[in-house]
């Protein structure tokens, strides 16, 4: 977001943390003086006139320019928030350039030193600073490809080589996390393949199951055939067993017959035997009696 708001200061420093104060929101002011105690703020270039700085907010890594001129200061900032007249991250970085130009306490001790080269506790305490920001600077610098490989998942790229700490804490906290994510793939990977091949027997099942299907109707299939070919046997079976009753009536009929046959037979011949005895009688009556 950009701004402009007019400004009676012709020099940065002199807009200290109480004016900044009574111009801003409250909550920007809360959030920028808390970004300044936990080191999130980086001066990158500054004079009286203009600022470039950098801050490590809430949402990631923002950029500020802020500068003052003909009466106005004029800021800008990468973030997206709405934060009028300034958002936290410039309300951040005009703090931290106050802290920044300020004498440190033990200089007020000494004998007016030179401007150009700080005692060493300054020297020391800006390197700690920049130490932590550099931290937390490679931090980020790694955390963006490691989303990116953990959103293909894909391998965590190599850590920045970084001393023990907080920040080499939080990326062995992500290392973790990765390194369960992959095992809970891991056997996630197991139940598919688990699933798979339970998938598969029971297509086997199914296939059996309607080859037994189909073979039970083949076989109730030829069973009726079966039971239409009997009932033809028995058909068969009863009219031989009527043919055979007919014969052995007609054969009945027949030895009948053949009784009155022979009875007629005897008859004759008694009557053929009666008949030549009779023939006999008229021979011998017919015969002249020889001498
Ligand atoms: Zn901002």
């Amino acid at each position: 977001m950009r701004s402009k708001i007019p400004c009676s200061a012709d020099k940065l420093s002199l807009l200290v943390p109480d004016m900044i104060q009574a111009v801003v929101g409250p909550s920007a002011f809360k959030m920028g003086t808390q970004y300044v105690s936990e080191n999130r703020v980086r001066i990158i270039e500054a004079d009286e006139l203009q600022i470039s700085s950098s801050v490590i907010g809430n949402s990631g890594l923002h950029e500020q320019t802020i500068r003052l001129r003909d009466g106005n200061l004029m800021t800008k900032c990468s973030c997206p928030l709405e934060e009028q007249p300034l958002c936290r991250h410039c309300v951040a970085a005009l703090l931290e350039y106050h802290r920044w130009v300020q004498p440190p306490p033990l200089r007020r001790t000494q004998e007016r030193p030179p401007r150009e080269s700080p005692p060493p506790e300054q020297k020391s305490a800006a390197s700690a600073t920049d130490i932590k920001f550099n931290e937390i600077a490679s931090f980020i610098e790694w955390l963006q490809p490691a989303v990116r490989a953990l959103e293909r998942g894909q391998a965590l790229p190599d850590a920045p080589k970084l001393g023990p700490g907080e920040v080499m804490g939080w990326i062995q906290a992500v290392q973790k996390l990765e390194e369960r994510r992959r095992e809970s793939e891991a056997i996630q990977v197991a139940l598919e393949a688990d699933v798979t091949a339970r998938e598969a027997q029971l297509n086997r099942a199914t296939q059996q199951l309607q080859a037994s299907i189909q073979e039970a109707r083949e076989a109730q299939a030829a069973s009726k055939q079966m039971q239409r070919e009997l009932a033809n046997y028995r058909d068969v079976l009863t009219r031989l067993s009527n043919i055979v009753k007919d014969l052995d009536r007609y054969d009945g009929q027949m030895r009948s017959v053949a009784g009155d046959l022979l009875r007629k037979g005897s008859q004759l011949e008694t009557l053929a035997s009666s008949f030549k005895e009779l023939s006999a009688a008229l021979q011998a009556l017919v015969k002249p009696p020889s001498q």
